[in-house]
């Protein structure tokens, strides 16, 4: 069966049926569509599609992988604060016996 195809956008002066809308998020006209959910039920399948303009799909984007990134961030902190020992090992200054003379 064909899924239903349900849009989302920001209401503006053109035509509901129309290409162009506005964006989701800005409310700037845009025919830019991106596909959000599908969402599959027993008897019908509906896929959610909303009209986001190209800077705001790159600025979404750019928060996405910061989000990735902030949690890779975490981890790393989180596995830096497991003591391994009793006390976590402070820096340490590396001296050197020779000389650069
Ligand atoms: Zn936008």
């Amino acid at each position: 069966m064909k899924p239903k195809r349900i849009y989302l956008y920001t209401e503006s002066h053109l035509p509901e049926n129309g290409w162009f809308q506005g964006c989701l998020r800005c409310a700037s006209i845009t025919a830019r569509l991106q596909l959000h959910k599908t969402i599959i039920m027993a008897d019908l399948t509906k896929e959610v599609y909303v009209y986001i303009c190209p800077p705001c799909q790159k600025s979404l984007t750019i928060s996405i992988e910061e989000q990735a990134f902030q949690h890779i961030c975490a981890q790393v902190l989180d596995e830096y604060q497991t003591p391994v020992e009793p006390k976590p090992p402070s820096p340490r200054s590396v001296s050197s016996n020779e000389s650069t003379n």
